[in-house]
């Protein structure tokens, strides 16, 4: 049985510490840290910044929806937790994405500090033509989509761009820390259809303007018959927010409830 030690190294390109394992064959320890060894063809890391803090009260039971990722990080043997939302979970057009990691999914009630994250790429890209997507179905607007293509870095064509990606990250605090805002997730939406027939749901909200939006996942179907939005949101501490569904099924009877978030 071999016994593999960590050494704590200072990195040759940024000078930041990090811990290392020596080659369990050659006993080599690597020179740089992690992200300096990233050798992705198509990103390069630029930076990583925080550009907001908050002191919470979570009223989001992410017990309930965060998943574990499949594998842990490579050099930590912690898993952190990360929920991940897509806008594409509410239709097929979609935008948005909303990323929450956490070492452990605080419980309701629990006070933490919320990080905005913003790490940027850089990431080489061209736009295909992709023809006229469309033009197949008589009935609809003919539009001509362009596709972007993903380029290695060191290719002679397209262009260098910086792509920005936002996450969250949750973290312990002393519970004692008065917060300033409850985080809270919700989603509203509405739905039609052709002509008025079949169920029908609309949605009233009711938000307050000191309320701070701090991601949305966004999605419709193509025909824009139904749309859902998902949102991670801080509020006043007194705060609530009513969602009133109403509308009726298509045999004719109303219905209508309230969600108080
Ligand atoms: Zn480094």
């Amino acid at each position: 049985m071999s016994v593999r030690k960590i050494q704590k190294q200072v990195c040759i390109q940024c000078f930041q510490p990090f811990e290392a394992e020596p080659h369990p064959r050659f006993g080599s320890v690597p020179t740089k840290c992690p992200k300096c060894r990233r050798t992705d063809p198509y990103r390069q890391f630029i930076s990583r910044k925080c550009v907001g803090e908050w002191i919470v009260q979570n009223d989001v039971d992410w017990k309930a929806l965060m998943k574990q990722i499949e594998k842990p990080l490579r050099e930590n043997a912690n898993r952190p937790w990360k929920y991940d939302f897509k806008g594409r979970e509410h239709g097929a057009s979609w935008s948005g994405r909303i990323v929450v990691w956490a070492e452990e999914p605080p419980a309701k009630g629990e006070i933490v500090l919320v990080r905005k994250m913003q790490s940027t790429y850089q990431i080489r890209v061209t736009y295909e033509e992709y023809g006229s997507i469309g033009a197949l179905f008589k009935f609809r607007e003919v539009v001509n989509v362009k596709k972007p293509v993903f380029l290695p870095l060191d290719s002679e064509e397209g262009e260098l761009v910086e792509e920005t990606h936002e996450y969250f990250v949750l973290e312990k605090v002393n519970q004692e820390l008065q917060p300033q805002y409850r985080l809270v997730l919700y989603t509203i939406g509405e739905k039609t259809t052709l002509k008025g027939y079949g169920r029908q749901e609309f949605m009233e909200f009711e938000h307050d303007p000191q309320s701070v939006d701090l991601a949305i996942a966004y999605g419709q179907y193509r025909t824009g018959r139904a749309w859902r939005r998902t949102v991670l949101s801080l509020i006043p501490l007194n705060d609530q927010i009513i969602i009133r569904r109403f509308g009726h099924t298509g045999s004719g009877k109303t219905f209508s409830d309230q969600a108080v978030i």
